[in-house]
């Protein structure tokens, strides 16, 4: 009898203890994203950082919620030459399409024209003893980096983004075709 009520027990702390190590794996999983991430949504968002804290990487949520800088040169989006769109990867506001991305040098994903005047807004930023303009993602708030105007033509500005707050999609054969079909 007290052999079975040993088993029972031991039995008991087992499952427990498999489903808290699987609650934690969901909790630290990064890949998942906010429940109001959305491609074509463009309702505003506002989420307390708690929140944030459990959809974003470390990374990300640095420089997205904490207004950091990643490092120059780290992001595999820099030198990105692929055609398609670049998204907020907190919220999935489009942000810029790859034709207005250029070579800058600078370190960081580059781009002379966002999407459109909406899916971004612009802040004075007096921090570190620099005159510049902040740049945040117009739906969720998100910090994405700052703009200069010392960028190519047409607009000849320079929006020095962190590739870390970026998702990038490839143009699909459908968006192309739709482009193909308008420029007729
Ligand atoms: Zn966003």
């Amino acid at each position: 009898m007290k052999r079975i009520l040993v088993l029972l027990l031991l039995s008991t702390f087992m499952q427990q203890c498999s489903y808290s190590q699987k609650r934690n794996k969901e909790a630290m999983s990064t890949e998942k994203k906010a429940p109001v991430y959305s491609n074509t949504d463009t309702s505003k968002v506002q989420l307390p950082d708690a929140d944030w804290r459990k959809y974003l990487s470390p990374d990300a949520y640095a420089v997205a919620r904490e207004k950091g800088t990643e490092r120059p040169w780290s992001s595999p989006l820099e030198g990105n030459k692929e055609k398609g769109n670049y998204y907020c990867a907190a919220c999935g506001n489009a942000l810029f399409v790859s034709d207005t991305k250029f070579d800058s040098g600078c370190g960081w994903p580059s781009f002379y024209q966002p999407v459109s005047k909406g899916s971004i807004i612009y802040t004075p930023d007096r921090s570190h003893g620099m005159e510049r303009t902040e740049v945040q993602c117009g739906r969720c708030k998100a910090h994405l980096g700052h703009v200069f105007d010392d960028g190519p033509p047409p607009t000849g500005l320079r929006y020095c983004i962190n590739g870390v707050v970026l998702d990038f999609k490839k143009a699909e054969a459908a968006a192309k075709a739709f482009d193909e079909k308008k420029g007729q």
